[in-house]
């Protein structure tokens, strides 16, 4: 009998530092042996001319979130993590939604039972807070990210989930005292709702002037304003989902302050612009998503600041929403205005793909940054490193094989989530997963989902090294715990 349940063989390994020829070997869905060469597994997988990449990990998708109103995710737990093993992701962190009123615990319960009924991958949640009363954060709350749930997320704009600064100080303060990230929605709410009125009540209400309720100024605005509460609490936050380059500066001079900021960015900002809403009739609304497209000439900008680390994570931020349906982006009508339109698209299978044609293959990146900021990054920020995101002796054997001359085309009906269209369609893409293993066990053999659903397993995150606060608190005064210090 063979040591090892699975090897995988004469690939080229790789992970955010290093690049090597050789042999995988894996035994209870763990990585027990990297060599120049292993005897064979009781499976043997030829991997010639192939890349082997730690598998994605995805730290922010939508998945089987419920809303009030008419409208409806389109991807469940088994649907959503097939589309992501489809495109070489292999664990997930989604979210846990609190709608304002209810506890938080109910709510996680009802997302845990969905997700260990259907995912088929691992997974975990970010607990999302829009109403932060006395008893949610002192009853509810530290005893959630005690038990392994580390990341927060919070929003500045929406009518149902923003939150004011003083709540906002509130939520840092408390995810400083127990050790807690907390992931960030930033645009300035009022300023958004202004302009939608103003545009609306002036008949501007095609899906092209969404970007025009929202333009850079207002997320440039509340990137400054969070990173300033976050330095007042000496709290490590992640803004989510940055759109463009003048709110990637308010980042960069914060982490040249020592502070722990941390961005993130998402394949629609780097390949889509604000002309793509200029469609006929209202195929605009499929591209309508929060923050909005930018005009082109921030994409580069965008990809500069991945290459110098200033945005170390690119996430898909799927959010499913079907286009032709009433639980979708028709939710209000045929002809909805842009801000009565569920915002989000979907982008789990084709994030690996996107970047790596886009990225990798045109030049803009190189393969290491590619597995930094699909896997590596948002593994070691969010307490998931290094049992996952990275190749190496101990990790679970969750792997991408990469073949990265085969060129496709992105066809909607190719992939494996439940919505009707991509933003991507018939663009030519270079660097496809041709296998994915979720802990040793094969779940995509570039044709087929092989996956059971419910074999996914949810990740509880211990407290986290990498990300400790920068150390900073700025007066005598702590206000986290409330007296002086020293
Ligand atoms: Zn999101």
């Amino acid at each position: 009998m063979s040591e090892f349940d699975l090897v995988i063989r004469g690939g080229t390994i790789v992970t955010a530092a290093e690049t090597a020829r050789g042999d995988i070997g894996v035994k209870d869905g763990r990585i027990v042996a990297l060599a120049e060469r292993l005897p064979a597994g009781a499976r043997t997988v030829d991997a010639g001319g192939k890349l082997v990449l730690p598998g994605g990990v995805d730290s922010h998708c939508h998945i089987a979130q419920p809303k009030r109103g008419p409208t409806r995710n389109a991807d469940s737990f088994e649907t959503g993590t097939a589309s992501a093993l489809a495109g070489g992701t292999t664990s997930v962190i989604c979210f846990s939604p609190q709608f304002r009123g209810e506890g938080l615990l109910d709510v996680l319960a009802g997302y845990e039972a969905a997700a260990a009924a259907g995912a088929m991958i691992d997974y975990s949640f970010h607990i999302v807070l829009t109403d932060p009363s006395d008893r949610v954060m002192q009853e509810e709350l530290p005893g959630l990210i005690r038990r392994g749930f580390r990341s927060l997320k919070i929003y500045m704009a929406y009518d149902t989930s923003a939150l004011s600064d003083v709540q906002i100080l509130t939520v840092f303060a408390l995810a400083r005292a127990e050790g807690a990230l907390v992931t960030v929605h930033a645009e300035n709410h009022a300023a958004i709702m202004w302009l939608s009125q103003r545009l609306v009540e002036t008949g501007h209400t095609a899906p092209r002037y969404h970007p025009w309720a929202k333009p850079i100024a207002v997320e440039r605005e509340a990137c400054h304003r969070v990173i300033t509460l976050a330095e007042l609490t000496d709290t490590p936050i992640q803004v989510f989902h940055v759109s463009g380059a003048e709110s990637a500066a308010e980042i960069e001079r914060a982490q040249a302050r020592g502070l722990k900021v941390f961005g993130e960015t998402c394949p629609q900002y780097l390949l889509l612009d604000e002309t793509d809403l200029d469609k006929p009739g209202f195929e605009g609304a499929k591209l309508i998503f929060s923050p909005a497209a930018r005009p082109k000439e921030n994409q580069e900008a965008l990809w500069r600041c991945i290459r110098r680390g200033v945005l170390d994570v690119v996430s898909s931020d799927h959010a499913p929403w079907v286009y032709d349906s009433r639980q979708g982006k028709k939710a209000h009508g045929d002809n909805a205005p842009f801000n009565q339109v569920p915002n989000g698209v979907p982008g789990l299978e084709t994030r690996l793909p996107l970047l790596f044609s886009e990225g990798v293959v045109k030049g803009r990146i190189d393969l290491h940054t590619f597995v930094a900021v699909t896997a590596t990054n948002p593994a070691r920020i969010f307490g998931l490193h290094p049992r996952k995101g990275t190749l190496a002796v101990g990790a679970d054997a969750d792997i991408a094989l990469w073949d990265p001359e085969l060129t496709k085309q992105v066809r909607n009906a190719d992939l494996h989530h439940a919505v009707d269209y991509t933003p991507y369609e018939g663009m030519s893409v270079t660097g496809w997963p041709v296998a994915t293993f979720s802990r040793g066990e094969p779940v995509w053999d570039g044709r087929s989902v092989l996956a059971r659903p419910g074999r996914g397993r949810l990740l509880l995150r211990g407290p986290y090294d990498h990300i400790r606060p920068a150390g900073m608190l700025p007066t005598p005064f702590d206000p986290v715990a409330g007296r002086m210090r020293g």
